[in-house]
C-alpha cells in the first residue's frame, strides 16, 4: 500500500480535538479529501508532511515509517500548503533556479533541465520571465505546483489549492493537477465537492477529525442509485418536508418554487428519481454523521 494512516488523533493545547482516529489508505492516483472547513483536512495534511506530530498513530509511505523517518519522506515530498507566497521582486525562472539550488540542485545545466519540465508541466514557460509577485492568484497556485516538483516527489500534498480561484484558473490548475497525478500519489484537499467530482478516483469525506466515507466516486454513486429524489415546493413548505424527509439540499428555479433533493429509502408520492451527485454523498455523510465511521452509505 501506497499511503497508509492508521489511528491518527492530535488534540491542540486549547482542548479542540482535530484528529480523532484517521485511518486512511491512499492509492497512487489523485485522491480527494474533502469536508467543511474545520474539519481537520490541514491538521491531517501538515501531519503528513511531517510539519507537525500526531499525539497518536502512524503513517507509512512506500515503506517508509513517517513519523520515525522524517527526513526520508521528505525526500519523497512535494507540499503546498494553504497560504503560502510572499515573494520577492523575481522573475519565476530566478526563484526557481533558487529554490532548486536550495534543494541542492547543483549543477546549473540540470537546473535548467528540471526548471525548464516544470514551467511546461505548470504552463508556465510563457511567463518564466515575469515576477512572481504580479501573478494572479491561479499562476500563483500553478507556480507553486512548480516549485513543489522541482525535486520529482512521488507523494504531493495540496492544501485547498483552488480555493479564491476564479473559474477559469481553477480549471487550469485542475488540468495541471490531472497531469501529475497520473504518475504520483496526490492528496488534496477542498471543500468544494465539484473539485472532486472532476478529477478523483477515490476520495474521503472527513468532518470533526473523523473519516466517515472513504470510497470511490463511482462506487459512491452506485450505492446512491434510486434513492435520490426530486420535488418542487412552495417556500413555506420547506419546514413541513424537512420534518418528514432527508432533504439534502434545494435550489431556486426560475418561477422561485424551491427545487428540493431528498435521500429516501423508497419512492414517496410526488418525487421524482434524480440522478445521484457526489453533492448528495457529501450531504448524507455529514447529517449521518456519529461517533461511528462509516464505510459505505446505507
Ligand atoms: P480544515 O483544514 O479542515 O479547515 P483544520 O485542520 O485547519 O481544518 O482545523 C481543525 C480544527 O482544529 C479546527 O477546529 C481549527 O480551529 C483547529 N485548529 C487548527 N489549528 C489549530 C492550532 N494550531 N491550535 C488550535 N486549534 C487549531
Amino acid at each position: 500500500m501506497n499511503l497508509q494512516i492508521r489511528n491518527l488523533r492530535k488534540t491542540y493545547p486549547n482542548g479542540v480535538k482535530a484528529l480523532s482516529g484517521i485511518d486512511l489508505e491512499v492509492k497512487k492516483g489523485m485522491f480527494g479529501l474533502l469536508g467543511p472547513n474545520g474539519a481537520g483536512k490541514s491538521t491531517l495534511m501538515r501531519t503528513i508532511a511531517t510539519l507537525q506530530l500526531p499525539d497518536e498513530g502512524s503513517i507509512s509511505f512506500q515503506g517508509i515509517d513517517v513519523l520515525k523517518e522524517p527526513l526520508a519522506l521528505k525526500a519523497l515530498l512535494g507540499y503546498l500548503p494553504q497560504d503560502f507566497g510572499v515573494y520577492p521582486n523575481m522573475s519565476a525562472e530566478a526563484l526557481l533556479d533558487m529554490f532548486a539550488l536550495l534543494k541542492g540542485v547543483s549543477s546549473r545545466k540540470e537546473r535548467r533541465l528540471v526548471i525548464g519540465k516544470v514551467l511546461e508541466l505548470t504552463n508556465l514557460t510563457e511567463v518564466r520571465k515575469k515576477h512572481v509577485s504580479g501573478y494572479s492568484g491561479g499562476m500563483k497556485q500553478r507556480f507553486g505546483i512548480a516549485q513543489l516538483l522541482l525535486n520529482n516527489p512521488s507523494l504531493i500534498i495540496v492544501d485547498e489549492p483552488t480555493a479564491g480561484l476564479d473559474p477559469a484558473e481553477r480549471s487550469r490548475f485542475l488540468n495541471v493537477l490531472r497531469d501529475i497525478g497520473i504518475e504520483n500519489t496526490v492528496l488534496f484537499s477542498t471543500h468544494l465537492v465539484a473539485d472532486v467530482e472532476e478529477l478523483c478516483h477515490d476520495l474521503a469525506i472527513i468532518n470533526s477529525g473523523t473519516v466517515l466515507l472513504h470510497d470511490t466516486p463511482t462506487n459512491i454513486l452506485q450505492g446512491l442509485a434510486g434513492k435520490i429524489f426530486s420535488k418542487a415546493i412552495e417556500k413555506e413548505d420547506l419546514p413541513f418536508f424537512h420534518e418528514r424527509f432527508s432533504i439534502l439540499s434545494s435550489s431556486y428555479n426560475q418561477d422561485n418554487s424551491l427545487q428540493i433533493r431528498a435521500y429516501l429509502k423508497e419512492e414517496s408520492e410526488g418525487f421524482e428519481r434524480a440522478q445521484p451527485n457526489l453533492e448528495d454523498a457529501y450531504f448524507i455523510a455529514l447529517s449521518q454523521e456519529s461517533s461511528t465511521p462509516i464505510n459505505r452509505l446505507t
